[in-house]
């Protein structure tokens, strides 16, 4: 019980604001993570200098240390760089929306096309799609395949029309049969080169379409920059979608491509099933990308959970040397908000799982105390000492435990509220009123 307390307010000491070493400290973590996660170093440097201006001189949140707090507000950085919410698809009023999708060859344009079609199926749309490279040895029978495994159509004119021509006509074939979206597959090449941008910009202007996606392959890291740079300085793409991130990625290709574009990442590729496509969210990519071990999420759940006022009240009491049964009890209603124990040490990084053996009994020990406490009358939580024999009884049967269950908690608290005692006493003597832990 005592280190659960002292942990609670290591939390609440207030560190006033943050200081350019508390900054750089936690920054040099969050460049590493960045780096890890294969995000490319320019774009790193911009990221790390523009955040940590605007993080000095922030006011630390009570329930955050300042490192903590840092990286709560490089994470909010980073959601907001990579598009504060999903970006849902840019539809056509006239239908058929038109999508086009470009990369580098192997990025997974054709393998996305499928998966966008099947994705729009399900949301009871009626998909065309259209193969439009024809270099590829048995690309458009790839498309085919593709298409006949999710019962989508797919236009084709063999590999000797020209990519412009067989998009103009599979729109118009579309049109003809009632498709409201028409997904267009090109070629790719290994590298960037002008022959490709300027058929892909040919096909632009032909059908000008409602969206143009550069599809990248998350695993390219660092080459992720040039690509987008590239693709979008000639195309004026409209979003991107992240591929291969089932692999081992952290997916620091999302930010560099958000950085140089500015531009939407709208959905991700998990996998080579069609069905692995995922609608693409900021926050999520981002505690992905920094990858402390989830611990954002518990830095979130911490601040939702742990009323501060609250807490000082406690800690007011606990120099007044008034604390009962019912600030126990609301104690341990803040540690359940929190969620289930087992969850929340799991976040830590680093922290060992097969320890969690022993947390369960730990929890329905909490759940006994929980029901004992609520079975006192007030005065008895108040003033322990009034618990005689036939009291305890009572409060056994009304609590379904035991007396023995009762007494051990009593014993318990009255020991903790005896060490509380002593530690709030050296406190006062140590710094006359002020509390510092
Ligand atoms: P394209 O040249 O851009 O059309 O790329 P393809 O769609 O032909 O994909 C190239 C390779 O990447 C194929 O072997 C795909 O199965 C694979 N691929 C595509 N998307 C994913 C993905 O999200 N995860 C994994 N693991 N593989 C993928
Ligand atoms: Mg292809």
């Amino acid at each position: 019980l005592t280190s659960k307390l002292q942990e609670t307010f290591r939390k609440l000491k207030g560190k006033g604001k943050l200081s350019e070493k508390d900054v750089k400290d936690a920054m040099r973590e969050v460049k590493l993570a960045l780096l890890e996660a294969d995000v490319n170093y320019k774009v790193v440097k911009d990221f790390i200098n523009s955040v940590s201006a605007r993080a000095v001189g922030q006011e630390v949140m009570e329930s955050l240390t300042p490192g903590q707090h840092v990286i709560k507000i490089v994470n909010e950085e980073l959601i907001a760089l990579l598009g504060k919410s999903e970006s849902k698809l840019i539809v056509s009023k006239v239908p058929p929306t038109i999508i086009m999708f470009v990369g580098l060859q192997g990025a997974g344009k054709t393998t996305m096309a499928g998966k966008l079609a099947l994705h729009l199926k399900k949301h009871n749309k009626r998909p065309l799609l259209v193969a439009c490279d024809i270099y590829r040895p048995a690309a458009i029978k790839q498309l085919q395949v593709l298409g006949a495994q999710i019962d989508v159509p797919v236009f084709s004119l063999g590999d000797k029309t020209n990519p412009v021509d067989i998009a103009r006509a599979g729109i118009e074939n579309g049109k003809r049969n009632g498709n409201d979206y028409v997904i267009i597959d090109t070629a790719g090449r290994l590298h960037i080169d002008e022959e490709l941008m300027n058929e892909l910009k040919n096909i632009k202007e032909a059908v000008n379409p409602n969206e143009i996606l550069l599809v990248v392959d998350a695993m390219t890291g660092q080459d992720a920059v040039n690509v987008a740079e590239h693709f979008n300085g000639n195309l004026d793409i409209t979003g991107v979608i992240l591929t291969k991130l089932d692999g081992d990625t952290r997916g620091g290709a999302a930010i560099s491509v958000n950085a140089v574009t500015g531009k939407p990442i709208k959905f991700v590729g998990t996998g080579e099933k069609l069905s692995d496509l995922e609608i693409f969210y900021p926050d999520r990519m981002a505690s992905r990308i920094l990858g402390m071990g989830d611990i954002l999420s518990l830095i979130e759940k911490a601040q939702e959970s742990i009323d501060e006022k609250k807490a000082l009240d406690l800690q007011r009491k606990i120099m007044q040397q008034e604390y009962t049964l019912d600030d126990f009890l609301e104690q341990m209603q803040q540690m359940k908000k929190m969620g289930p124990l087992k969850d929340l040490l799991k976040m830590i990084p680093g922290f060992d799982a097969s320890k969690l053996g022993d947390l369960d009994i730990d929890e329905k020990e909490m759940a006994h105390t929980e029901a004992i406490i609520k079975s006192m009358t007030k005065q008895e939580r108040q003033n322990p000492s009034i618990i005689n024999a036939s009291r305890k009884k009572r409060i056994a049967r009304g609590s379904g435990t035991s007396i023995q269950e009762v007494n051990k908690l009593l014993s318990g608290f009255e020991q903790a509220r005896k060490m509380m005692k002593q530690f709030a006493g050296m406190q006062k003597g140590m710094k006359k009123g002020k509390f510092k832990f």
